[in-house]
């Protein structure tokens, strides 16, 4: 049970992070984020969704345009400028075929080695039931990692001019249960928990807590509990799926 993670690898130039909703990857993820631009790597958010049915006491159509503006400064806080959005439906993403295709098409335009995700496992771990859209792009972006090799899967991305990118070498799965690998997370923590502020108007309908001292809470201790599996250093957990 307390079989130390692997670091991960190192030698990449260019992620590309792939999830459902704004804030999948400020809960954790983005402290890993920070410490990849600070070591000179290019990051770049691809989300399928705006997050739009979200808030509670929102309607989409007002919801959308401010998570879209939420993650956009999310990013920017730990060095990510590429945010961009698929519009499939909040709730109710379809693992399917059209989602691959639009996957593999982001990974053929931004070519990048490293694939992040986020649990596309039915369950956060015991009975922690995971919501299916999180299912559906998890499954479908380790998927579009293969696809965006294959010209003959998705023809019509080469008619748009997007050339098949075999240059895959790990998915990477934030939040998984069985993680294999970790990043240390002590220089990124704080813009983490920043970057998770940022998503201000989704913690604010979700608890009355003051969102900066939530924010630290929840991500200090995520990251001290990989820590006790990574040297005592807080860190952020994958699972990695090399190709
Ligand atoms: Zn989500």
């Amino acid at each position: 049970m307390t079989t130390q993670l692997q670091a991960m690898p190192t030698d990449w130039h260019k992620a590309l992070a792939v999830v459902a909703h704004p804030d999948d990857l400020e809960y954790g993820c983005s402290a890993a984020v920070a410490a990849w631009t600070d070591a000179g790597k290019e990051v770049a958010y691809l989300l399928a969704t705006r997050g739009e049915a979200g808030i509670d006491t929102l309607s989409p159509q007002e919801c959308a345009p401010l998570r879209e503006r939420e993650q956009r400064a999310s990013a920017a806080v730990v060095g990510v400028t590429s945010v961009e959005f698929l519009d499939h439906r909040d709730g109710v993403i379809e693992y399917g075929p059209p989602l691959r295709r639009d996957i593999a098409a982001a990974i053929r335009e931004h070519r990048p080695e490293l694939v992040i995700t986020l649990n596309h496992r039915d369950t956060w771990g015991e009975v922690a039931w995971n919501t299916p859209d999180h299912v559906a792009v998890g499954r479908a972006t380790l998927d579009a990692a293969a696809d965006a090799g294959n010209r003959w899967i998705f023809p019509e991305l080469r008619e748009r001019g997007l050339e098949p990118w075999n240059g895959v070498k790990w998915v990477a799965v934030a939040g998984s249960s069985t993680p294999t690998h970790a990043v240390d997370a002590t220089t990124g923590l704080e813009r983490a928990v920043e970057s998770l502020v940022a998503h201000r108007t989704y913690i604010e309908a979700l608890t009355d807590e003051d969102p900066r001292t939530y924010a630290r809470a929840f991500l200090t201790d995520v990251a001290g509990t990989v820590g006790e599996r990574f040297g005592g250093r807080p860190a952020v957990a994958f699972e990695v799926f090399t190709r």
